[in-house]
């Protein structure tokens, strides 16, 4: 038998190469060798840079962090945007890593579903109280807030029914009274608004969506105006092993190089579907936040530039069957329950996010079995006008 070679076991120097990559190389080291203890001891204090333990941190995220810190104009010398596993974990940390028991949290009452269940079901159990009202409405907001209310979350356009969250009165009002404000800018991405400018304390990101981009990688993002908060929110996601891969840190920084291309077309596309939509028959009504007949259409003219984002949602006349005719015949179009793909998606609230309601708070909310909401892609414009007509014709019988 031969002795194995000993390059098997000991680490392998990386080739020199006197020109360097033009991509980003991937880091998937768990651990990093120091030189020696006080090197160590200083990288810990935070005096020498580098990496120590990836779950703590590694390059890939850091590399994709200060993309989204450029996007969302994070200002220098607050540590900048952490990268977590998960859009969840990114809220999750910042109500977890931030409030104690005893504290009030204020939350859209339109929220993301696994948010509004962390809130609803999850939070009392750490002694935390919560109380969820529409963001739309800031009398109505202003009325459900606590003496010991520290924390509000809310959403700019709510998904479905794409209503704009009133982000200028709920941020003054946070600000008097000294309430932290996190908004979730996953929906309207920092293309569409940056909510630090708007006066936001903390901005969290599904990374997932169409940041990423293209449905093959999970992440989310959270940053913080204040240097201690963000502590806060890193060292209880480090702790609780909210870690991002680096491949998937990878994907969604590759991804990111087209997101402004990929945001505008989409966004182009979905102007123009929400017109080609309004003029089918059996179309009872269509909601993009820049149209004229749209519930918030001033606000969102003002808020979001008159940016109306790459989400439609549309009612058709009919029920259940008239909805699965319409899916079954658009088969190109994915039938699936997220958004931010590089093509369009179709999700129907009330089988999926809205389906643990029951039918009438869900018709409170305008969410009915002829409801869809679309994540537009960068197609054709011509070829996905062409498939709605086929599928909303379908959907007609
Ligand atoms: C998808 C989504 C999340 C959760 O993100 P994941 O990456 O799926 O965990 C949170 N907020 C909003 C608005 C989302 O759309």
């Amino acid at each position: 038998m031969q002795d194995t070679p000993q390059c098997l076991i000991r680490r392998t120097p990386w080739p020199e190469s006197a020109s360097r990559p033009l991509g980003t190389p991937i880091q998937p080291s768990v651990v990093y060798a120091s030189p020696d203890p006080d090197t160590l001891d200083a990288q810990y204090d935070g005096t020498q840079p580098g990496y120590t333990y990836a779950r703590e941190g590694h390059p890939n995220a850091d590399v994709l962090a200060r993309k989204i810190d450029a996007l969302e104009g994070v200002q220098q010398g607050t540590g900048g945007g952490l990268i977590t596993g998960s859009g969840m974990a990114a809220v999750t940390a910042t109500l977890m890593g931030v409030l104690k028991a005893g504290d009030h949290v204020l939350g859209g009452d339109q929220l993301y579903g696994r948010s509004l269940r962390l809130m609803n079901q999850d939070l009392a159990r750490f002694g935390i109280a919560t109380a969820l009202a529409d963001p739309t409405d800031v009398s109505a907001f202003e009325a459900a807030i606590r003496p010991e209310t520290n924390m509000i979350l809310i959403e700019v356009v709510s998904n479905p029914t794409l209503r704009v969250a009133d982000l200028g009165a709920i941020a003054a009002m946070a600000k008097a009274r000294g309430i932290l404000l996190a908004v979730d800018n996953t929906f309207t991405t920092p293309r569409g608004i940056r909510p630090f400018e708007h006066g936001a304390d903390i901005v969290i990101h599904s990374v997932t969506k169409i940041l990423a981009g293209h449905s093959d990688a999970t992440l989310g993002y959270v940053a913080a105006r204040d240097a201690g908060i963000r502590r806060a929110i890193y060292d209880f996601a480090v702790t609780t092993g909210m870690t991002p891969s680096p491949f998937d840190c990878w994907l969604a920084e590759r991804g990111l190089y087209s997101f402004e291309l990929r945001y505008d077309r989409a966004e182009a596309n979905a102007e123009a579907l929400a017109e080609h939509l309004a003029s089918l028959p059996g179309v009872k009504r269509v909601l993009y936040p820049t149209r004229a007949d749209h519930p918030d259409h001033n606000r969102a003219v003002a808020l979001l530039d008159g940016r109306g984002g790459h989400m439609v949602s549309f009612e058709i006349e009919g029920g259940r069957a008239a909805a699965n005719a319409l899916t079954r015949a658009a088969p190109q179009i994915a039938f699936a329950p997220t958004l931010g793909d590089i093509g369009t998606t179709l999700s129907h609230p009330a089988s999926s996010s809205h389906r643990g309601m029951s039918a009438e708070a869900r018709a409170a909310l305008g969410i009915s079995e002829g409801f869809f909401r679309v994540s537009v892609g960068v197609e054709d414009i011509g070829m996905l006008k062409a498939e709605f007509t086929t599928a909303i014709a379908a959907a007609r019988g």
